[in-house]
C-alpha cells in the first residue's frame, strides 16, 4: 500500500507507518482512502496481536487540509460534514479493533495529528523539542473535529482540558504525559518503536488495554461530569469569561466550549456527532476563512522569506552597534544577545549604557528565578553585551542600529560620525518611528545600506519588525535587516518609505477617528468601549494618552520644520483637540503627568472630569453600528491606501503588520483580509454610507473598484 506502510512481524504485530505524498502525513483527499484500506487490512489479517502506528516524516502527522477547510462554504457545508463523520467512523474502526493499538510518535502531532494518536490505545512519544503536542485549532477560527474537543474531555476533564481546546496550547512530551494526553516518553529515537511495540505484546491478551476509555463500561470523565458542584459552579463563570475575553468577536472558542459541557451531557457517539456539527459551522464562518489564510499561509508566507530579495545570500549578523541606550535601545540590545549576537550598547555616557544594559540584567535574573533559565545561561547573554560610551568599540560591527532621540539633525550628525565603524559592506538601520528614511540616509555615504528597523515597544514582548526601504535602500541591506530580524525571532514586514511608514500611519487613523468621535460630542468611555468593542485591545483615548499626544505634537512640528507636506492626512481635528488639551490644560498624555485620562499612584485610571465638560454633548446620539465601522473602517481604508500607494510592498505584510504592530483584531485577519470577507461591493457601498454622512475620508479607495472590475479579492 503506497502511503502507509503495512508490515507484520513475528509476533504478529503490524506497524503502519505513515509515509504519503509530499512533505508531511496530512489530511489531504488521499488520506481517508488510506486509512480505510489500512482499517479493512487489519480487521481481516489472520493472527493480529496488536498494531503499532508511526510516521516516516520528520512530524508524526500534521493534520488537516487548511485548503480544503477555508473552501467549505453553507453550500458545500453538508458534504462536509459528512465527510468529517466518515473520518471519525474509519479511526474509530481502528480503536475498535480487538488487539491494542499504541501510537509511536516520532515528531509534532497537533491537531489532526493528535486525533489520530488518540484513535490509538496508548500513545509514547519520543521526548524531543521537535514534538509537540497539542491542538492548535482554536488560533485558526477552528475546533478539533476528528474526535479531538470530546476525547479531550474524556481523558483530561473539563478544566484541564480548556488549555488544550480553547487556548490552542502546544506542549513538549512531558507535559502532555503529566496531563494525561499521552501515556510514556522515550528518551531517543531509536527506543520509540520497541518501546511501543513492547507495550502491545504485553498487553496483547488485556481486553481493558484494547479498549478505549470512552468504550469501557462505567468510566468515568475525571473532574466529574455536569452535576458536579465545582463544575456546576465553574461554567458559568467560565462562559462570561470567555465573553469577556473574546468580546464576542470570535466563535469558536464558544462553540469548543460548548461542546465541550455537551460532551458531560450526553453519550460519546452524540457528543461526537456535536462536535462534526460544530467543525462544520466554524468553517462556514468568515472568521475562520480570515484566519487560516493570514495566521498560517500568509504568515508561513513572511517567514519563508517571500519579502526577502531572491539571490542574496543568507546575511547573518555577527556584531550589532546599538546606538541609544534609551526605552528602544536597551531592548533590542536584549533580544539580539537574546539570539547570541555580540552587542556594543553605546550611550552618551558610561552611565547611560550601563543603565541599558541593566535591563537586561533584570529581564535575565527575572527568567532564572522562575526557572526558565540557568544562571551559567544568563550570565552567558550579559557578557554578550558591552555597554560603552566610546566610538572605537563599534569598529566591524556588520550592523548598526540607531535608536538616539527623534532628532533629524542629530540623527544624520551621527550617521556621519559613526559610519566609519562599521565592517566592510555593514549596514545602517534606523530605529525611527516618524521621520522618513529617505531623508534620515542623506546623511549617509552610501544610501544603499541605510534602511529602517522599526522595533515596537516593549521590544522583548512585540513580535513584529517593521523594515523601511527608503528610496535608494538595496537589496542587501533589505536582506541583512530581514535575516536579522528572523535571527532575534521577530516576524519581519518590508514596506516602502511614507510618512509614518505602515503601521504608525495607520494606526493613526484609529486614534484620529476616536479623537474625532469625542470632540463631536461622544462619551469618551463610549469611545474607548466601542474601540475595544471592535476587538482593538485598548480604546483610542487611552492608547493615545500611552503614546502620548505630546509626541504627536512634536512629530507634527519636526515634519512642520522639515517642510514634509502633510495636507493628505487632514489632521485638523486632532490638531485641534492636542492643542486644547495641552496648550490649554497641559495634558500631555500619561507619560506627562495624565491627558484624556488622569492616573492614580496604584496604578488605576479614570477619565480626567474636565475632559466631559470640554467635549461631552449629551444630545448628541452618533450609531453605535456607525461609531464601531468608523474606528474600523478608517484604519481598512489607510491600509488599502497603503496598498495602492505601494507603501505596502504585499497582502501579507499588511494582515500580519496590522495585526502584529497595531493589535488589529484577529477576527478581521489583518485590515486587507478583511473586505475580503466583508465583501469588495458590500465595503464600496458600506465606505459611500460612511462618507455621506461623516465625510470624504470615508470614500473606499480606488483599489477596491479595480479589484471588483477584476474579480479579484486582496490577496
Ligand atoms: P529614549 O529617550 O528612551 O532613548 C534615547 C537614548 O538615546 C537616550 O538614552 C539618550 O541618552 C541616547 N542618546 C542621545 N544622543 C545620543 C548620541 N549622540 N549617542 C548615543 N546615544 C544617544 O528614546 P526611545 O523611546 O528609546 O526612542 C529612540 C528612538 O526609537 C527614536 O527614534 C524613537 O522615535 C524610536 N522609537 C520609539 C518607540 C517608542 O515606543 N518609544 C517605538 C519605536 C521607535
Amino acid at each position: 500500500m503506497t502511503g502507509f506502510n503495512y508490515e507484520k512481524d513475528a509476533d504478529g504485530i503490524v506497524t503502519i507507518t505513515m509515509d504519503m505524498d509530499g512533505p508531511v502525513n496530512s489530511m489531504s483527499d488521499a488520506f481517508l482512502p488510506l486509512l480505510s484500506e489500512t482499517a479493512d487490512k487489519l480487521e481481516a489479517e489472520e493472527g493480529l496481536t496488536g498494531v503499532v502506528l508511526t510516521s516516516a516524516k520528520k512530524t508524526f502527522f500534521a493534520g488537516g487540509d487548511l485548503n480544503m477547510l477555508c473552501q467549505v462554504t453553507e453550500d458545500s457545508a453538508e458534504e462536509f460534514f459528512h465527510g468529517v463523520e466518515a473520518t471519525k467512523t474509519t479511526m474509530r474502526r481502528i480503536e475498535k479493533l480487538p488487539v491494542p493499538v499504541a501510537a509511536a510518535i516520532n515528531g509534532a502531532a497537533l491537531g489532526g495529528g493528535l486525533e489520530l494518536a488518540l484513535a490509538c490505545n496508548h500513545r509514547v512519544a519520543w521526548d524531543d523539542k521537535s514534538v509537540q503536542l497539542g491542538f492548535p485549532e482554536v488560533t485558526l477560527g477552528l475546533l478539533p473535529g476528528g474526535g479531538g474537543v470530546v476525547k479531550a474531555i474524556y481523558l483530561m476533564g473539563l478544566m484541564a482540558s480548556n488549555e488544550y481546546i480553547l487556548e490552542g496550547k502546544r506542549v513538549a512530551p512531558a507535559k502532555a504525559q503529566a496531563s494525561g494526553l499521552i501515556d510514556a516518553t522515550v528518551a531517543s529515537l531509536d527506543e520509540l518503536l520497541p518501546a511501543a511495540k513492547a507495550w502491545v505484546k504485553a498487553h496483547k491478551d488485556d481486553e481493558a488495554a484494547s479498549t478505549q476509555p470512552w468504550d469501557t463500561k462505567g468510566y468515568k470523565i475525571p473532574g466529574g461530569g455536569v452535576n458536579h458542584p465545582a463544575v456546576a459552579q465553574m461554567l458559568p463563570a467560565a462562559a462570561a469569561m470567555l465573553q469577556q475575553k473574546t468580546r464576542g468577536l470570535l466563535p469558536a472558542p464558544a462553540k469548543i466550549l460548548d461542546i465541550a459541557v455537551a460532551a458531560l451531557r450526553v453519550d460519546f457517539e452524540t457528543a461526537m456527532r456535536i462536535e462534526s456539527r460544530g467543525l462544520t459551522y466554524l468553517a462556514c464562518t468568515p472568521v475562520a476563512k480570515n484566519m487560516i489564510n493570514t495566521f498560517f499561509f500568509q504568515m508561513n508566507q513572511i517567514s519563508g522569506g517571500a519579502s526577502r530579495p531572491k539571490g542574496v545570500e543568507p546575511q547573518k549578523t555577527r556584531k550589532v552597534g546599538i546606538l541609544g541606550a534609551g526605552m528602544m535601545g536597551q531592548g533590542i540590545a536584549y533580544v539580539s544577545a537574546m539570539a547570541g549576537i555580540e552587542v556594543i550598547l553605546k550611550d552618551i555616557s558610561q552611565e547611560a549604557a550601563d543603565k541599558g544594559k541593566a535591563y537586561s540584567e533584570k529581564l535575565l535574573a527575572k527568567r532564572v528565578s522562575k526557572g526558565r533559565m540557568t544562571e551559567e545561561k544568563a550570565q552567558g547573554i550579559l557578557a554578550l553585551i558591552k555597554p560603552t560610551a566610546a566610538n572605537e568599540d563599534l569598529q566591524d560591527c556588520d550592523l548598526i542600529i540607531e535608536a538616539v532621540f527623534e532628532n533629524i539633525k542629530l540623527k544624520h550628525k551621527i550617521t556621519q560620525e559613526l559610519e566609519g565603524y562599521l565592517a566592510e559592506g555593514g549596514v545602517w538601520g534606523s530605529n525611527t518611528s516618524t521621520l522618513p528614511i529617505t531623508q534620515l540616509s542623506e546623511a549617509s555615504r552610501d544610501a544603499s545600506n541605510f534602511i529602517g528597523v522599526h522595533f515596537f515597544s516593549p521590544v522583548d514582548k512585540m513580535p513584529l519588525v517593521e523594515i523601511i526601504m527608503g528610496e535608494n535602500t538595496g537589496d542587501v541591506a533589505l536582506a541583512k535587516a530581514f535575516d536579522y530580524a528572523l535571527q532575534i525571532r521577530k516576524t519581519p514586514i518590508v514596506v516602502n518609505d511614507s510618512l509614518g511608514f505602515f503601521t504608525s500611519r495607520t494606526f493613526g487613523t484609529f486614534i484620529d477617528e476616536g479623537v474625532r468621535l469625542l470632540s463631536e460630542g461622544m462619551h469618551p468611555v463610549k469611545v474607548d468601549n466601542l474601540g475595544k468593542a471592535i476587538g482593538m485591545p485598548v480604546g483610542p483615548l487611552a492608547v493615545y494618552d500611552e503614546v502620548s499626544l505630546e509626541l504627536s505634537r512634536k512629530a507634527q512640528e519636526t515634519w512642520e520644520e522639515m517642510g514634509i507636506d502633510t495636507s493628505a492626512r487632514d489632521g485638523a481635528v486632532a490638531r485641534d483637540v492636542v492643542n486644547t488639551m495641552i496648550g490649554e490644560h497641559g495634558r500631555g498624555g500619561r507619560h506627562h503627568g495624565g491627558g484624556f485620562y488622569e492616573y492614580a499612584e496604584d496604578g488605576t485610571k479614570a477619565i480626567w472630569p474636565p475632559l466631559l465638560d470640554i467635549y461631552y454633548k449629551s444630545e448628541v446620539n452618533i450609531p453605535v453600528d456607525d461609531a464601531k465601522d468608523r474606528l474600523l473602517f478608517r484604519q481598512v481604508i489607510e491600509a488599502l491606501r497603503c496598498l495602492e500607494e505601494g507603501v505596502l510592498r504585499t497582502v501579507a505584510d499588511g494582515n500580519i503588520g496590522s495585526i502584529m504592530g497595531i493589535g488589529a483584531p484577529a477576527w478581521t485577519g489583518g485590515l486587507l483580509q478583511f473586505v475580503n470577507t466583508y465583501g469588495l461591493a458590500r465595503f464600496s457601498s458600506r465606505c459611500d454610507e460612511l462618507a455621506a454622512v461623516y465625510g470624504e475620508r470615508f470614500k473606499a479607495p480606488k483599489i477596491v473598484a479595480d479589484k471588483i472590475a477584476a474579480g479579484e479579492t486582496f490577496n
